[in-house]
């Protein structure tokens, strides 16, 4: 009876250790895409953000895309609050620290906090710059760039709108 235990648990989990590869195949494939995913707590597959993301913010959050300039809503947005990542909700930026840089995407001047996001260098289209990325999910959020003059840090985070959502302060 012991054995016939054993059999059946063996050929169960058969089908969850070939499930478990194949989960580990596309995260592989990913890394090329969207360098080591296996470091950030929030681990999806491809699948699942797909289904939890609509088009645009995929392409963005997921495929490192950008919005087109004055597309978002919260480029003019001055409310109270705080801007969070659209696919894992952690809180990225607080109001107070957004400046209107004429730039056509929303921009701040400092993160809510130093790890809230993580600072990737990258090197397409031809640039150096520095991605950022949230810290949780390592969904793509936009680029930092050293030239905030009048802000107080120097600095400018240029963050697509489509990858954050807002919490206004109540
Ligand atoms: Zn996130």
């Amino acid at each position: 009876m012991k054995n016939q235990w054993i059999y059946f648990v063996v050929l169960l989990s058969i089908p969850a250790i070939a499930g478990c590869q194949s989960a580990k195949d596309s995260v592989n494939n990913k890394e090329t895409k969207m360098d080591s995913i296996d470091n950030y707590p929030v681990k999806k597959t491809d699948e699942d953000w797909k289904k939890e993301l609509n088009a645009e913010e995929y392409r963005v959050l997921r495929e490192k895309g950008t919005e087109r300039p004055f597309s978002s809503e919260y480029e003019t947005l001055w409310d109270s609050g705080t801007y969070v990542c659209k696919a894992c909700g952690a809180e990225l930026f607080k109001s107070n620290t957004k400046f209107d840089a004429h730039c056509g995407w929303p921009s701040f001047y400092q993160s809510i906090d130093k790890s809230a996001v993580k600072e990737i260098e990258d090197r397409s289209h031809g640039m150096t710059r520095t991605e950022v990325v949230c810290a949780k999910c390592g969904g793509h959020l936009g680029h930092v760039f050293n030239d905030g003059y009048d802000q107080p840090t120097g600095l400018r985070y240029c963050i697509n709108g489509v990858s954050l959502g807002f919490k206004k302060k109540e």
